[in-house]
């Protein structure tokens, strides 16, 4: 008989079925054994009677997070034995076989149970188990169903997902790399991306025009409850657009991914705010526009903050970039990037989405001249041959027909929390990492093997 998936077994009153999934709670009471059973669909009761000998026999051995089979008759209950409030309340399996596929020791904690309080070392030692409860069940889906409504959005509009390299070259972008050493070229490192942005910028080069991207960007930052090492982004890449298109863009993928989604949005067309503005009325570039009760219904709050400057001192008094050094300054600051001029006051083509006190996104459009991005290394500090060793492959590209682009990154996970209400980005990852920054299950990082560490080249120095 083939399976049935639980949430389906309406479609089969009277009739007998076979399902499958895991001991959910067993409750004994002596002449009946109550059984619920969960699969990934979701929860039915189940009832072992006297008249089916060997199947009850079988769910007296059965304790929680057993793996089973079972055959039965699926019976609609009496009026009284009703449970309205519950989405399989009006039906019940009656057992006449069971199967065990797999038994399973007590587990370290109870996963019937929501498990934000259980301590989170074991909670991601066994996060396989903390899968299993409701509340991850619904967060790691609902995260798959974003990043599907958004793709088919992406798709509908002549983009092209496209995978750019894992191993790349360390770039200054603002963060940490992890470095990765190579042993064929030994003493030699290759950098995991902190993001894709100056492969998909190469891509408008390589006539793309509309890329796409469910991308991972690692960076070596400091842990926060919002920022791991590890994050995914919608990475999305423009040809021949200004400012306006791409947020236009972006703000209906929005719209469409989480309207239909079933969530409510505060305001449409999203408002727009100047970074100075923000500051003033909000103290922070980050802002959260809901009232007590739309923070209660879920609503979400958007807004896009534009008009940042270009650059900030560093602590040496030089010029470093504020969000990215690609970008384009507004049309009226570009005489003043190529001369150098008045740089604390150029303000860029920068855009941050924000949502319900989140940055949920950043971009901007791209300078796209040699030129352009010369003057801003320049202004930065770098020399010709620094900037060649930098980005030389960035100024060569852009003297070969690049288009003007923008693009941006959205944050799948900050989004997903504003999704979930979740306060946490490890909540809506499957294995995110520890607070002190150890994987969750495997065991890392770890010391490599002598024979690795030679073949890399490798020494490590004593303490
Ligand atoms: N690469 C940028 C980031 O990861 C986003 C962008 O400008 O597209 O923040």
């Amino acid at each position: 008989m083939e399976r049935t998936y639980i949430k389906d077994l309406h479609e089969h009153v009277s009739k007998e079925v076979k399902i499958k999934g895991w001991v959910h709670v067993r409750r004994d009471h002596g002449k009946l054994i109550f059984i619920d059973l969960r699969d990934m669909t979701g929860l039915v009761q189940m009832v072992a009677l006297p008249n089916h000998e060997d199947a009850r026999s079988i769910a007296n051995t059965l304790r929680n997070e057993w793996v089973i089979s079972v055959t039965g008759l699926v019976n609609k209950r009496p009026d009284k034995m009703v449970q309205a409030d519950q989405p399989n309340g009006d039906i019940e399996i009656e057992i006449t076989d069971i199967e065990v596929l797999n038994d399973a020791e007590t587990l370290p904690f109870d996963i019937t149970n929501d498990t934000q309080d259980i301590d989170e070392n074991v909670r991601l030692q066994y996060r396989y188990l903390d899968l299993r409860s409701e509340r991850m069940q619904k967060n790691i889906r609902l995260r798959s169903k974003f990043i599907q409504t958004a793709r088919e959005f992406l798709f509908k509009n002549q983009f092209t997902e496209i995978e750019t390299p894992l191993l790349t070259e360390s770039t200054p972008e603002g963060s940490r790399d992890f470095v990765v050493p190579s042993r064929l070229h030994k003493g030699l490192f290759y950098a995991l991306p902190q993001s894709p942005q100056q492969y998909k910028q190469l891509l408008m080069t390589g006539g793309f025009e509309r890329y796409f991207q469910i991308a991972r960007a690692i960076r070596d930052e400091d842990l926060r409850a919002d920022r791991g090492f590890e994050h995914t982004q919608i990475d999305i890449e423009m040809s021949f657009v200004k400012q306006e298109d791409v947020l236009n863009m972006i703000e209906s993928m929005m719209i469409h991914t989480v309207e239909k989604m079933g969530f409510t949005i505060k305001e449409k067309p999203f408002p727009r705010i100047s970074y100075k503005e923000a500051l003033e009325k909000y103290g922070a570039d980050k802002f959260d526009l809901r009232t007590e009760k739309e923070k209660e219904a879920g609503v979400l709050a958007y807004a896009w903050v534009v008009d940042f400057p270009f650059f900030e001192k560093t602590e040496e008094g030089g010029w470093t970039f504020s969000h990215n050094p690609f970008s384009m300054p507004k049309d009226e600051y570009i005489y003043d990037l190529l001369n150098g001029k008045n740089i604390e006051n150029i303000l860029t083509t920068q855009y941050d989405l924000v949502c319900n006190g989140y940055e949920s996104g950043g971009g901007s459009v791209r300078a796209h001249r040699r030129d352009l991005l010369e003057a801003t290394y320049k202004i930065m500090g770098y020399s010709s041959e620094e900037m060649i060793d930098s980005v030389g492959h960035m100024l060569d590209a852009f003297t070969y027909g690049t288009p003007p682009h923008g693009g941006i990154a959205l944050g799948v996970e900050r989004n997903i929390m504003n999704l979930t209400g979740e306060v946490s980005l490890r909540e809506v990852q499957a294995f995110p990492m520890t607070r002190g920054g150890q994987t969750a299950v495997m065991n890392a990082p770890k010391p490599l093997a002598q024979k690795q560490l030679t073949e890399l080249g490798i020494e490590i120095k004593k303490k």
